[in-house]
């Protein structure tokens, strides 16, 4: 059975980066019925904090990715926070020293700087060069007696490693070059990051680890450091670096993109999550469009590419708009009242802006962009085009309008058509000159949803105001 987990470390919000990570390992667990586990990587007592710990929790939450084992959910190997499992590093630290595979290294971070120096000056590889496995009894007792406090070092004894990456194919490291014996242990006592991951994969059981690029240097070291402890190293996985929208690395800013920004500026959890999951997977054939539970069905890690890929706003408000328009009018209205209440960008009545709502379901690709299609409904906007609402026979219509309203019988988007047979045969203006006029009077703006559906979510009260408004007498609508 498979076993997978994200594991970040709470010093930042999740961003694009590794919640795609988060997304990956979590599809992988829903298709193959497995176990998707979050496991908090807070060994950095200075950089972690408990709120970005909630926030990446609150986001994961909201994206629809959900833990089987982890913080608040409890498991068969909690704790789940590496904060409070020091005592088992700690216990395996102590093992591979008594079994010589680990050793006390006195070695002070200044000797290793200038190694490192003098290895660049002389063009060599900077791994470090062990000198630490060497000192006589009398070198290492002269240096506790100047106090330095030992590092714990892993000895590495195969130069040559081998290793199939799931999404990489088969990669050779040769490690004579790359590392030299690694700290697992900080000379203050604390276990580093390879020690912490590598105890917790092999006691949390879990079977394929899929993460960045980035970690890929440090999968050598994750091997052999596990086999050191006598476990079986899980799979690996690295997925390639996401790229800006033109293939330039990803700047600060875009990296920067939060889930919490994608949030507040209202896409849907399941449209964003589609799109994430493109970065890097495709089906095969040309489809993107895929709702949650197709997506979990639809996704392998057979079809995760080992190319970069780029980010694409542009695709992705896309995407979203396309899965806005997934939606039943009823849900359409219920997420886009829940967002804008909760961004506090309700503006106008909440039961007129319900009603008018899906007019707009095909005017927005994420609910943000309501704000500037519903501000009509607050009665404050200005008009796009102030010399088409002045003109006499502009004002000829509203007349007619306001005479009109009171007879209007009708139910539905039958409202409109008697409406219009009503106010025809009353007003000189004819097609675009009678229907623009009133496009303009109902929202401020000469393109919009069709009039049809609006007028009639509008209802004649709102309407009335609209036109009195148009006339210049719409005291209700001015600020006072
Ligand atoms: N905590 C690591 C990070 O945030 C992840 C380690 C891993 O996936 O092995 O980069």
């Amino acid at each position: 059975m498979i076993r997978v987990r994200f594991a970040p470390s709470p010093t930042g919000f999740l961003h694009l980066g590794n919640v795609r990570t988060a997304l990956f390992n979590f599809l992988l667990a829903k298709k193959e019925r497995g176990t998707f586990i979050l496991r908090i990587e807070d060994t950095d007592l200075e950089r972690s904090r408990p709120e970005f710990q909630e926030g990446i929790m609150e986001d994961l939450r909201w994206l629809g990715l959900g833990w089987d084992e982890g913080p608040g959910v409890g498991g068969p190997f909690a704790p789940y926070e590496q904060s409070k499992r020091s005592a088992i590093y700690q216990k395996y630290t102590q093992k591979l020293i008594d079994e010589g595979k680990a050793y006390y290294c006195y070695v002070t971070p200044e000797e290793t700087e200038a190694a490192k120096k003098e290895a660049v000056l002389h063009h060599r590889p900077l791994r470090f060069d062990n000198r630490g496995r060497d000192f006589s009894t009398k070198e290492i007792d002269d240096r506790k007696a100047r106090g330095i406090k030992p590092t714990v070092r892993f000895k590495i004894e195969n130069p040559e490693l081998k290793m199939h990456d799931l999404i990489r194919g088969d990669v050779a490291f040769n490690l004579d070059d790359m590392v030299g014996d690694f700290i697992i242990q900080r000379a203050d006592g604390t276990p580093t990051f390879h020690m912490t991951v590598c105890v917790d994969d092999a006691l949390m059981g879990i079977t394929h680890v899929i993460r960045g690029e980035d970690h890929l240097p440090n999968t050598p070291k994750h091997i052999l450091l596990l086999e050191g402890m006598g476990f079986k190293p899980p799979a690996y996985g690295h997925l390639s670096l996401i790229h800006g929208p033109g293939g330039e690395p990803l700047s600060k800013r875009l990296a920067a993109v939060s889930v919490r920004e994608f949030r507040k500026k209202g896409y849907l959890p399941h449209g964003l999550a589609n799109y994430i999951a493109l970065l890097g997977w495709a089906p095969g054939n040309d489809r993107e469009i895929f709702r949650w539970e197709e997506l979990q069905q639809a996704f392998s890690l057979e079809h995760v590419g080992k190319s970069s890929s780029n980010f694409d706003p542009d695709k992705l408000n896309w995407l979203n708009g396309q899965h806005l328009r997934l939606l039943s009018d009823s849900e359409f209205t219920e997420q886009a009242m829940a967002y804008l209440l909760r961004e506090e960008k309700l503006l106008g009545e909440e039961a007129l802006v319900r009603r008018v709502l899906p007019v707009f379901k095909e005017s927005v690709e994420y609910f943000e962009q309501l704000e500037e299609h519903l501000d009509f409904l607050e009665g404050y906007f200005e008009y796009d085009n102030q010399v088409l609402i002045s003109r006499p026979e502009s004002r000829e219509v509203f007349e007619a309008a306001l005479a009109v309203l009171p007879e209007l019988t009708a139910q539905g988007d039958g409202l409109y058509q008697e409406f219009i047979d009503k106010i025809k045969p009353r007003v000189k203006a004819k097609g675009k000159d009678l229907f623009m006029p009133l496009r303009v009077a109902l929202t401020g703006k000469e393109h919009g949803p069709e009039l049809k559906k609006l007028f009639s979510q509008l209802g004649t009260t709102f309407l009335k105001k609209c036109f009195e408004r148009a006339l210049g007498r719409g005291t209700l609508y001015e600020r006072n």
